[in-house]
């Protein structure tokens, strides 16, 4: 049995003999030091998608180790290395999943903002199925639903652009505004907004989640946009970052460390709550397959931005081994790892057994 079969095993609790071994195995230089080259190869034995030597997997190796590394000296100390089991390999290990199903809602499947009317044709029904089977086998520990929850007087709807004054900075005015243009509000604050149809008015049949998708036991509900000042297309935080729905307790509360993101749409809500995911320091996975878009430009530059800011991009079929920490990705495996450069111990509650 290998040290990180013992560890799981043994229900993460930390044996120092284990950890000592396990140091001395992979310091083949015995100089007490676990250097960038040594510890790549017990990244490589640790996470699946690590299988063989190249650049970039020792610059990944390199780029976790600088976050272990307290002293900043390049390489990592017995006491740094078994810190790194506690406050690092555990989570990556053990991590608490939740999986977000963001705006599944009637309006944008067959409503006034039907995404097969938009110009990536995309059909918003064909999440479900997707969804549905991933509720149905995918041990997550919580999930979430998100609900675009407009009042009548909304910023967004096109029809009320006229209820608030044009800063001398948008490009068009009210009086030719459209649905589909982008207007700047003079505010205060100033606020740039594209021009929505009316949707999900709160308590109509189109805000409702569409009556198919599957709806677990346990889960929450969270409502987003209810400010009628200001659009949100993070479940997270509105668009001005003014204020936030109650998601991130939420989550505190469950002591989630991994949250999964789908639903719709692709480019705009479900790719705006994975970035202020990971700005919360969640890790995050955007599940590729059980999103659909508005534009296909759209969704491209979100992918960029996504795998940009450390999002990891899976397809509906990986995600079990990866919440099950069976399929170990090593950029998760990083964002961990920043996690614990920066304090953060997300999962206090789960049983830490020194
Ligand atoms: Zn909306």
């Amino acid at each position: 049995m290998n040290y990180i079969e013992k560890f799981i095993k043994s229900s993460f609790s930390i044996d120092k003999n284990v950890v000592t071994d396990c140091f001395l195995h992979y310091d083949k230089n015995r100089d007490g030091f676990l250097d960038a080259h040594e510890f790549e190869v017990f990244l490589n034995d640790t996470f699946s998608d690590s299988g063989g030597t190249n650049n970039i997997q020792y610059e990944m190796a390199a780029a976790i180790l600088k976050q272990l590394d307290e002293d900043q000296d390049n390489k990592l100390s017995k006491s740094e290395f078994y810190k790194s089991w506690r406050y690092w390999l555990k989570y990556v290990l053990n991590p608490v999943t939740a999986l977000l199903v963001i705006d599944v809602q009637n309006d944008f499947i067959n409503g006034s903002l039907a995404l097969n009317g938009y110009p990536a044709g995309h059909d918003g029904y064909d999440v479900i199925p997707v969804i549905n089977k991933m509720l149905g086998e995918i041990p997550f520990d919580v999930v979430m639903y998100s609900k675009d929850w407009h009042p009548p007087n909304h910023i967004s709807f096109g029809e009320n652009v006229k209820l608030r004054p044009l800063h001398e900075t948008s490009k068009v005015s009210s009086d030719d505004a459209k649905v589909g243009d982008t207007v700047v509000f003079r505010g205060p604050p100033i606020t740039e907004q594209c021009l929505w149809p009316t949707h999900c008015v709160q308590n109509s049949k189109g805000a409702e989640i569409h009556c198919d998708l599957k709806i677990v036991e346990g889960s929450y509900v969270v409502n987003k946009g209810t400010n009628p000042e200001v659009d949100s297309y993070s479940a997270f935080w509105d668009n001005n970052k003014l204020s936030q729905t109650e998601l991130v307790n939420l989550l505190s509360k469950h002591h989630v460390t991994d949250v999964y993101v789908c639903g719709l749409a692709y480019d705009v809500c479900v790719g705006f709550t994975a970035l202020h995911s990971v700005e919360h320091g969640f890790r995050t996975v955007f599940i590729e397959d059980a999103c659909r878009g508005v534009t296909q430009e759209g969704m491209e530059k979100m992918s960029d931005n996504l795998k940009g800011n450390g999002i990891v991009i899976a397809q509906s079929n990986e995600v079990k081994n990866l919440v099950e920490a069976r399929h170990r990705n090593l950029q998760l495996g990083l964002q961990a790892a920043k996690n614990m450069a920066l304090g953060r111990e997300m999962a206090q509650s789960r049983p830490s057994v020194i």
